[in-house]
């Protein structure tokens, strides 16, 4: 398309890695060379305990760090709880807002997410937010509207391309090795395009990237990332070993 946007892979490391795991950033710093920058943002979403050492090693790196989710709240009584503006402060530039596993495992509502992407934006933080259909969903021929319905409800009025970036991950997809076909892919990621075009406007929402993640492999990547509309991956387990990562961003 016209005025495709820059592609970013992000890493999400989930409930993985220590400060041993400095390592695997290391390594993926070193291979985000001059021709790969040119061509793809990188970020890495490492635990909350990780932000604050990975920003501190980023710097200069041009790999951005974010966090994996964020309360809706700027301060106060919310034991356990991590802030926007916490994280935004140890360094981090994006966050992930709405990941199925908070959905399924911590309850998450559509209304949930916008709060906690809408915290992100007002502390300067780029939203990832995620979508995405079970296999129910999917196999009742539910999907475009689960998707659409859960835009509507999780992404703040007044998003920009800078500040809101959308993941699609089909909740069968992720962690199984499965993966949609081209075809899938293309059809969902042109209905959230249009829904953006409702949401954030029309000569924004073709600025604002729109990530598939899913089962992301380096043998998979470049059939998926070749996909209209597909602005780059958000990737979980091979985010965790550095050449795989690095083979996923280099498909573009
Ligand atoms: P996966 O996870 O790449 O391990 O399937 C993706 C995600 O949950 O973001």
């Amino acid at each position: 398309s016209v005025d495709r946007p820059r592609p970013l892979v992000a890493g999400n490391w989930k409930m993985n890695g220590l400060r041993a795991s400095a390592k695997v950033l290391g390594e993926i710093q070193a291979g985000y060379t001059a021709a790969l920058k040119s061509k793809v943002d990188l970020a890495i979403c490492p635990p909350a305990t990780l932000v604050g050492s990975f920003a501190v090693l980023s710097v200069g790196s041009r790999v951005a760090i974010g966090g994996q989710d964020c309360h809706a709240k700027e301060s106060g009584a919310y034991t356990g709880e991590i802030s926007a503006e916490m994280l935004a402060d140890a360094g981090a530039t994006y966050v992930l807002a709405g990941h199925s596993e908070r959905r399924q495992y911590n309850g998450e509502k559509d209304a949930d997410v916008a709060a906690k992407a809408a915290a992100a934006q007002r502390a300067g933080l780029t939203a990832i937010v995620c979508v995405g259909e079970t296999k129910a969903e999917r196999e009742a021929g539910r999907t475009l509207n689960v998707v659409r319905k859960q835009l509507r409800g999780s992404i703040p009025a007044d998003s920009t391309s800078q500040n809101l970036v959308v993941a699609y991950e089909p909740v069968w997809a992720i962690g199984t090795g499965l993966t949609p076909t081209a075809a899938d892919v293309a059809e969902v990621h042109a209905a959230i395009r249009e829904e953006l075009r409702r949401l954030v406007g029309k000569a924004e929402q073709s600025r604002v990237r729109i990530l598939y993640g899913g089962s992301v492999k380096p043998s998979n990547a470049a059939e998926l990332m070749a996909v209209d509309n597909v602005d780059g991956a958000l990737v979980g387990g091979a985010s965790l070993i550095a050449a795989d990562f690095l083979g996923i961003a280099g498909a573009y």
